[in-house]
């Protein structure tokens, strides 16, 4: 089962009275337990992307399924409820409330599921802190801690809500190389352990190489399709199958046309 398909969506921006097109034609599906990076430069679309994934924005044209459920015909209500259940976040800033401590962060989303007793939610907290290695470090607010540790966190209060899916923007942009290595080990740990899925993006190649697929991106549009078993890396890219189509094309409407176009015969397929 695919845990997110993402069918033609689209994402325009207004700024001012200019169009921005984030993300253009994007179909892809996740399959579960995936540790899936998107790279690509700044500004190629991945946090649009994420953000469409994780329902925190809505496509322009298009449709999003997570679980085989339509997210882009809910309400917003529902979309939190949905959100509240079945997706965690981890960001680049690591987006912790610098007035609450380590444990109180990752309570905080499980005050939103009435399914989750106090008793249960202590336990969660307690748990998911020692996992990523915090239990000595409870009651220290963020700016008691490194950021390192501040991820850690973050990491810890995805996990609480016991998500199909994490979704971690740029997670080790604002980490110094080996301290970012390091949380992306322990993400794949988790990973492993709980074949939770992970979708991250990234613009660091090394980071990449850490995925068992990829996505990359470019100008809002998907350029490779990536499986990684073992050590190497199987690559599609998108331009090839076009290619191929066109080639496909050509085929049927006769040898003139590939000609014309200066395209060998037995060339792209
Ligand atoms: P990335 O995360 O890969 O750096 P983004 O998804 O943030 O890329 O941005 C993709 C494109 O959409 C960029 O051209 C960016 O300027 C534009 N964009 C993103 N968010 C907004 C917004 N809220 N308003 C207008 N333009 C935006
Ligand atoms: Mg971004």
């Amino acid at each position: 089962m695919h845990v997110v398909r993402v069918e033609r969506v689209f994402k325009d921006y207004l700024l001012g009275n200019q169009i921005v097109q984030a993300l253009a034609n994007i179909t892809l599906q996740v399959e579960q337990g995936v540790f899936l990076a998107i790279s690509g430069p700044s500004g190629s679309g991945k946090t649009t992307l994420l953000n469409m994934i994780g329902c925190i924005d809505m496509p322009t044209e298009g449709q999003i399924f997570i679980n085989d459920q339509e997210v882009t015909c809910l309400s917003s209500d529902e979309l939190a409820d949905l959100r509240s259940r079945t997706t965690g976040f981890i960001f680049q800033t690591f987006n912790l409330l610098p007035v609450l401590s380590a444990a109180e962060n990752v309570e905080y989303p499980l005050l939103y599921r009435s399914d989750v007793s106090k008793e249960e939610r202590k336990q969660r907290v307690k748990y998911f802190l020692n996992m990523v290695g915090l239990s000595k470090y409870m009651g220290h607010r963020p700016n008691q801690m490194s950021g390192g540790q501040r991820q850690r966190v973050a990491i810890a209060r995805a996990l609480a809500i016991q998500p199909a899916i994490i979704l971690a923007d740029e997670p080790t942009a604002n980490l110094d190389k080996a301290t970012g290595t390091e949380i992306l080990h322990l993400m794949q740990e988790i990973n492993q352990k709980l074949k939770t899925t992970f979708i991250f993006s990234t613009h660091d190649q090394r980071v990449v190489d850490m995925a068992n697929r990829l996505v990359r991106v470019e100008d809002g549009s998907i350029q490779e399709l990536g499986v990684r078993r073992g050590g190497e890396w199987a690559i599609a890219r998108v331009q090839d199958y076009l290619a191929a189509a066109v080639a496909r094309e050509l085929d049927t409407s006769g040898g003139d046309a590939r000609a014309s176009l200066g395209i060998p015969a037995g060339g792209a397929h």
